[in-house]
């Protein structure tokens, strides 16, 4: 048996970090769907996996450093023997968000038929003003598409399988009179192989290719939105359909503004002069500026509205930007200012 830190390819003091990245690395290379029917594939997963589970785990990870597999049989471990089971146990390497980006496996094995790809989720970062008012961004995804190489068939020339000579099916003798037919593993139960494997994709039929995909932001958009562009995730298998990208959107607070829906809102500081006597103020809005009149007689903590500033909808109508005044009382006065405000006071 291969030393684990070997198996990674990582040193002996490596971080979990570093541990937890080499694993994926080889996960996808040696994947199940990426390989099928491949069975030194299937064993280097699994032995990578049994690695992972052994050195990202601190408590295994010593008894592995101190005494080896014998330490680690002590605890307990008996190595990974199903897919599924590791599939599940490391959920987060095979389905969560890894750097910006989620490449989603597929984690049940279908034999033969169309395989539909995966889903692709992408985090996107936008402003308090594009998510407002919509935008269009570029991303760059990397996806695995269609080898062009060899046209997505893993190989030149298709032959019919040696193995099952094209039934798909393979048996082979049980313990007495008995024959088990099962699905034939060289050819997936197609019945064709290739004759020789394509040098660009190594026999699995796609390769990871960067692309830029425009994608537009209608405006209003919230927090945590996903926007969903269908048939732009990785590329189907055997003519299967492709999945599609998830952009999980994330915005941005803003300065000065709040959202409440379709309405803006904004906190505008005034004189108290100006909430006795009425006036005009000049206040921020999505698209620039605008002149928002005082009445006489404002109130503290007082709603005022500039109608269709907000955000508009998708049917163009646009809500409100809601000002929520606060009277600002100065903290010093001049001789002159103290002596009119005595003045008033004893009108009062
Ligand atoms: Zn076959
Ligand atoms: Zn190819």
């Amino acid at each position: 048996m291969r030393d684990y830190y070997e198996v990674l390819g990582v040193s002996r003091n490596a971080t979990s970090e570093e541990i937890k990245k080499a694993y994926r690395k080889l996960a996808i290379k040696y994947h199940p769907d990426k390989n099928p029917g491949d069975k030194v594939a299937e064993e280097k997963f699994k032995e990578a996996s049994n690695a992972y589970e052994v050195l990202s785990d601190p408590q295994k990870r010593k008894a592995y450093d101190q005494r080896g597999m014998a330490g680690i049989y002590d605890i307990g471990f008996e190595g990974f023997t199903d897919f599924e089971d590791i599939f599940s146990r490391f959920d987060d390497i095979f389905r969560r968000n890894y750097g910006g980006f989620e490449d989603i496996f597929v984690s049940r094995r279908q034999s033969g038929g169309p395989q539909r790809g995966s889903d692709i989720r992408y985090k996107l970062t936008i402003s308090f003003l594009e998510a407002a008012l919509g935008a269009e961004k570029r991303l760059r995804i990397p996806r695995s598409e269609s080898c062009d190489t060899c046209h997505g068939m893993g190989g030149m020339g298709i032959k019919t399988c040696p193995k099952c000579q094209g039934t798909g099916q393979s048996s082979r003798s049980g313990r007495g009179f008995f024959s088990i037919s099962e699905v034939c593993n060289r050819c997936d139960g197609t019945g064709k192989v290739v004759q020789a494997v394509c040098n660009t994709c190594h026999g699995s039929s796609q390769v990871s290719k960067y692309r830029t995909i425009t994608v537009k932001i209608p405006s209003g958009v919230e927090n945590g939105d996903n926007l969903r562009l269908q048939g732009q995730g990785n590329s189907g298998l055997k003519g299967g359909p492709p999945g599609d990208l998830y952009v999980n959107i994330q915005v941005q607070p803003h300065q000065y503004f709040k959202r409440d829906g379709k309405n803006i809102i904004y906190e505008a500081s005034i004189p108290f002069t100006t909430a006795a006597l009425g006036g005009e103020i000049k206040v921020p809005t999505l698209k620039g500026s605008a002149t928002l009149k005082i009445p006489q007689g404002t109130q503290s903590n007082q709603t005022l509205r500039l109608r269709g500033q907000g955000i508009p909808d998708t049917r163009g109508n646009r809500g409100d930007q809601l000002v929520k005044i606060a009277i600002a009382v100065p903290k010093r006065l001049s001789r002159k200012q103290e002596e009119l405000l005595k003045q008033y006071a004893k009108l009062e």
